[in-house]
């Protein structure tokens, strides 16, 4: 059986990440992996959906055992990718969805070079601004504080294989499921088997 791939989405915080990985885990038949963080949890969002909440300590525990995958310390919190759930889907032929940030994507592209990774771009810093705002969430000091990070974050691009502009919520879930199904009609060893597989046929398939 062949393994599932591995899509790492990235970009700046509230470019819209999140939503687009919400719906495309709705219509697609894909899975979002759900991070560990020690951010204490927004009004909303939910212990063991939106991420396992945990304290520095089970943080610490998980990442001396090597359970992550990658992780980062991002605005001030950790955020981890629980490594045994995402190979052990991987392996079982599942496609993986990591909503992460740039320096555990880096990691990611280390450890598993085949992964496909994608950025979203929000159409402007005024836009993302906005966004920032709207969620309530964060002081002044921490929304010009992830303005600024925006930024440097977008010097990364080119580390990534596709860039999505988050302008239109539908138009980039339309973007990102395009780009997953075109991934899996990309020529890799998969297509080698099943032409082995036709080799086989050939010759039942003459007689008939
Ligand atoms: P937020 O606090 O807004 O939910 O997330 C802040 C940032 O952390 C976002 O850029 C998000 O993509 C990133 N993030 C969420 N989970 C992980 C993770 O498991 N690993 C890494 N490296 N970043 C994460």
């Amino acid at each position: 059986m062949s393994k599932g791939l591995l899509f790492v989405i990235s970009g700046p915080s509230a470019a819209g990440k999140g939503t687009i990985c919400k719906n495309i885990i709705k219509e697609m038949d894909i899975d979002l992996s759900i991070s560990m963080t020690t951010r204490k949890p927004r009004p909303n969002e939910v212990d063991g959906k939106s991420y396992f909440f945990v304290t520095q300590e089970e943080f610490d525990e998980v990442k001396n055992r090597g359970g992550f995958l990658e992780y980062a310390y991002v605005f001030g919190n950790y955020y981890g990718t629980p490594k045994d759930m995402v190979i052990e889907k991987l392996n079982k032929g599942r496609d993986v969805i990591l909503e992460i940030d740039i320096q555990g994507a880096m990691q990611v592209k280390k450890t598993y070079p085949n992964g496909i990774f994608i950025f979203i771009l929000p159409p402007s810093m005024e836009e993302l601004r906005k966004r920032i705002t709207r969620r309530g969430s964060e002081s002044l000091e921490a929304i010009n504080e992830r303005l600024g990070e925006a930024l440097k974050e977008v010097s990364y691009i080119d580390k990534y294989d596709y860039c999505v502009v988050n302008e239109n919520l539908e138009e980039a879930v339309d973007r990102v499921s395009s780009i997953i199904k075109a991934e899996h009609s990309r020529v890799t060893e998969h297509v080698y088997e099943l032409i082995e597989k036709y080799k086989k046929e050939i010759e039942s398939v003459k007689e008939e």
